[in-house]
């Protein structure tokens, strides 16, 4: 887990969350939209919140995810960052990048 936001992993706050997360979704949904089936260990935010609060503790901003997705998923944000990587209307380029996933369109 990170070390930046440690302050932040590390409130009641966020573990009451994450656990009633992982009770309500206990699959990875990277593995589920793959047709299989595994148990997530990791609460991951759907939306980097780089210490903004209300993404952090934002129930709708959350996924489950197992450690390989969960790493594979902190890998693309931290070689590519927020803007890297992204088409001429600020999309990402690859369909499976987890902001593609992420993302709410109106
Ligand atoms: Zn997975």
């Amino acid at each position: 887990m990170p070390g930046r936001w440690s302050h932040l992993y590390n409130t009641p706050r966020w573990r009451r969350l994450r656990a009633s997360h992982l009770h309500a979704h206990p699959c990875c949904v990277m593995c589920m939209e793959q047709g299989n089936v595994c148990e997530a260990t990791i609460v991951d935010h759907r939306r980097p919140h780089q210490g903004n609060l209300r993404l952090f503790f934002d129930p709708d901003n959350l996924q489950s995810l197992c450690k390989p997705h969960h790493d594979s998923t902190k890998q693309w944000e931290e070689h590519r960052g927020m803007e890297a990587g992204c088409d001429d209307s600020g999309n990402p380029v690859d369909p499976n990048h987890p902001w593609n996933r992420a993302r709410i369109d109106p």
